[in-house]
């Protein structure tokens, strides 16, 4: 670990390699190394896990996770000018960093990974939902992962912990939620990266369940929660009208009154929901 710690400041990495930000990348850096180390931290013990981040960079998080004491940490960066600066890291811990040069929406990662996995990033902004979505909804549950530390905007890991009645409760508090302990495990402000975005982010950390917090089946339940989201404002006995033409019995049948809004219905009642449309 001690040769970790023996690397030049990030601030030095980024002269020597000329890791200018790219806004199209979504580059926003952390440079402060007490800060990587203290978001490597909130997934727990990190020993005996593998850990898979994207969007590695400069290294921060890499050097955060790998302190510690990750069993390997398996990075998946598009940014080829960023690999001799991790090459580097890898060198200060051999055989624990594997750095894959590519896009994470194209790479699997599952062959490269012994579970137990733990994903933790900062990811970049523009790929960020479409990931999450994506680790919440495999075709097996539980997932690969046992857990999920991410750095989004603020703004979008308060839709993620939402609770009903709030404006930012939707479609994705309810994918989380159904099968994950979520909560915002740290704030900061944009003058924490380099350069600062514009917006304040959030570190979320979900926890899979090992099964789903209600029955329901996962397709019908996307259904049912995206329609009924789709026009949030209109009551769901209309919003909803296009998925069955008993919409209103089934919704009395489960308790939800008709002339509610998608925003005030719980989990739990969505599920009820989902579930009479099983045959
Ligand atoms: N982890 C570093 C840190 O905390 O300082 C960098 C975080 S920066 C917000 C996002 C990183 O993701 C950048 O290094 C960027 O090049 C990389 N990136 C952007 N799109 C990507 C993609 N589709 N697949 C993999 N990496 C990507």
């Amino acid at each position: 670990m001690s040769q970790i710690d023996d690397l030049p400041p990030l601030r030095d990495v980024i002269a020597t390699h000329q890791l200018s930000a790219r806004k199209a990348l979504g580059q926003n850096f952390l440079l402060d190394l007490n800060l990587t180390a203290r978001i490597a931290r909130i997934p727990g013990d990190l020993s005996g896990m593998d850990v898979l981040e994207v969007g590695p960079g400069p290294g921060g998080l890499t050097r955060g996770l790998l302190s510690e004491g990750a069993r390997r940490v398996l990075a998946i960066e598009k940014d080829s000018r960023c690999l001799p600066a991790l090459a580097e890291i890898g060198q200060a811990c051999p055989g624990r960093l594997e750095v894959i040069e590519g896009d994470a929406l194209e790479i699997d990662p599952l062959a490269h990974l012994t579970p137990p996995i733990a994903i933790c990033a900062n990811l970049p902004y523009n790929v960020g939902t479409e990931l999450l979505t994506r680790w919440l909804t495999p075709s097996d549950w539980p997932p690969f992962w046992s857990s999920l530390t991410l750095m989004f905007q603020k703004e979008v890991a308060e839709r993620i912990v939402a609770q009903p009645g709030s404006k930012a409760y939707g479609r994705l508090a309810i994918l989380s939620q159904w099968r994950c302990d979520a909560r915002i495990a740290l704030t900061l402000p944009p003058g924490a990266f380099t350069p600062p975005p514009k917006v304040s982010s959030a570190v979320v950390h979900l926890t899979a369940l090992p099964e789903p917090r209600f029955p329901a089946q996962h397709k019908l339940l996307e259904r049912v929660v995206a329609t009924a989201f789709n026009q949030r404002r209109k009551m769901l006995r209309s919003s909803l009208k296009g998925l069955a033409p008993d919409i209103e019995e089934r919704l009395n049948a489960v308790g939800i009154p008709p002339t509610e809004r998608a925003e005030q219905v719980g989990l739990e009642a969505f599920c009820a929901l989902a579930r009479t449309f099983e045959t």
